[in-house]
């Protein structure tokens, strides 16, 4: 008698003709797990509604986790004071991955905080499990049922077949304004791109010897033609203590045609390898060593976005105008990255701070879809200052709370003073 391995039988399937849909039904549908769909997700949650997050990935925290960001921006205000302008999930952020030395907090004209990428995705899928929130990965948008000025149902493709998800209200945190838009909402899209850019870490570093970020950047630009660098600046974010950093030096296009949209990942991985090049022949004490430990998903900037009831525009950004419906603030200088060669940079006073009205994340005839992040509304350089992080968690828990007012009815007749009061901490 041969030995038997095992008693597990296998049986033969064929697919059935009607194969039924999954269905899932909450109060919230969170579109899109960056920061800001995470933020709404972990906001509506703690309001006590059922939450369903659904992403195209496989993985939850969008570009935080998974195009390597590094850095959260926008959170603090300028120097000297550095004010913190947006709570919420940042002071559990803060506190929990600071305990670990996950953190460092860099100040410069603002104060960012650098973190690491691996233990905040794990920090965000086990808050996520702790507040049962139900998540639908590897899900993307087929079709939107948008009936009475209201998304009815969502369908979704996963690789494990569709599913359909009916909620009371909807957050659209895609980025890229991607539920709007299957909708059949209009949506708006900048003439000519706005570069997105391939992120790498490098590991094996001498971070004793790093360059000064102004050095860089006039190395970069003086060389860029001899190692065929597409971007003529470029930010190294070293973590101290660990011989690594993040890598910001690429500008990449980032289209929204399918075919095109994949090649362009392979193009940034191109001119990021350039980049390595071009670091271990210039700076071969700092990086002489260097070896790309992972690289980023795609990261994109500004790409397609909602067309609201208010567009934010630059002026309300340069004079720090504060709305009667204001939701979220920060102080981040315009960064617009709208030149393969560089971007705008224009920094603010030390008190500046600028708002984001409900107004600008409202499609003007939906009812029960709110927008948060990079997809709100506004001028592309007044956007280019709001689509940072903090900004973008503290929309995801305006969306959250909107959407929670509104209940069955409309979000555009939300009081806002009782919303205000709610988000108190990121306004005042
Ligand atoms: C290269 C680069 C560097 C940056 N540097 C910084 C920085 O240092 N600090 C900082 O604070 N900000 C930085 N930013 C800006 C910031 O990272 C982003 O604007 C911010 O993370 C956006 O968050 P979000 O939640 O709005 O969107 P995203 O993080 O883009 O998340 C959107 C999610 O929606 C999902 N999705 C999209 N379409 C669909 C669909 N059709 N169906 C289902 N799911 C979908 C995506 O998979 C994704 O997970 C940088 C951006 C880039 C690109």
């Amino acid at each position: 008698m041969p030995h038997q391995l095992t008693e597990l039988k296998v049986n033969t399937a064929i697919r059935p003709a009607e194969t039924p849909n999954h269905r899932v039904q909450g109060d919230v549908c969170v579109v899109g797990a960056g920061i800001a769909g995470i933020s709404a997700a972990i906001e509506s949650a703690r309001l006590g509604r059922e939450v369903i997050l659904v992403d195209a990935l496989p993985v939850l925290g969008g570009q935080c986790v998974n195009s390597l960001i590094g850095l959260f921006c926008g959170v603090y205000g300028n120097a000297p004071e550095y004010k913190q302008l947006t709570h919420g999930i940042f002071d559990d952020i803060f506190r929990d991955l600071d305990a670990t030395g996950d953190l460092y907090f860099n100040r410069g004209h603002t104060q960012t905080v650098y973190y690491d990428e691996v233990v905040l995705g794990r920090w965000i899928e086990n808050k996520i499990r702790e507040l049962g929130i139900r998540v639908v990965l590897g899900a993307v948008i087929q079709n939107v049922r948008f009936e009475d000025g209201r998304i009815q149902e969502i369908s979704l493709a996963t690789r494990y077949g569709t599913v359909l998800v009916s909620a009371l209200g909807f957050v659209d945190s895609t980025g890229d304004a991607a539920l709007t838009w299957e909708a059949g909402l209009p949506c708006r899209l900048p003439e000519r791109p706005i570069y997105g850019s391939q992120q790498i870490i490098l590991e094996q570093l001498d971070e004793t010897h790093k360059p000064e970020p102004v050095e860089l950047a006039k190395r970069v630009h003086s060389k860029a033609d001899a190692y065929g660098l597409t971007r003529r600046d470029g930010l190294a974010f070293f973590f101290p203590g660990r011989n690594t950093a993040v890598m910001n030096m690429t500008h990449i296009e980032a289209p929204l045609e399918p075919v095109r949209a994949s090649e362009v990942g392979l193009d940034g991985k191109a001119q990021a390898d350039q980049v390595v090049e071009f670091l271990r022949a210039e700076y071969p004490k700092a990086f002489g060593r260097a070896k790309v430990r992972a690289y980023g998903f795609p990261g994109r900037r500004q790409t397609r976005w909602i067309a609201s009831v208010y567009p934010l525009t630059l002026e309300d950004v340069r004079t720090g105008r504060r709305f009667d419906d204001a939701v979220a603030r920060t102080a981040w200088p315009l960064e617009l990255h709208d030149r393969p060669e560089g971007y705008v940079w224009e920094t603010f006073d030390p008190d500046h701070v600028h708002y984001v009205p409900l107004r600008s994340m409202l499609p003007p005839d939906a009812h029960n879809l709110v927008a948060a992040g990079r997809c709100v509304d506004g001028e592309a350089a007044a956007l280019s200052s709001v689509r940072v992080m903090g900004p973008c968690a503290a929309m995801g828990a305006g969306a959250a709370h909107a959407l929670d007012l509104a209940g069955k009815e409309s979000v555009h007749d939300v009081q806002v003073t009782e919303l205000q009061q709610r988000l108190a901490a990121n306004l005042n």
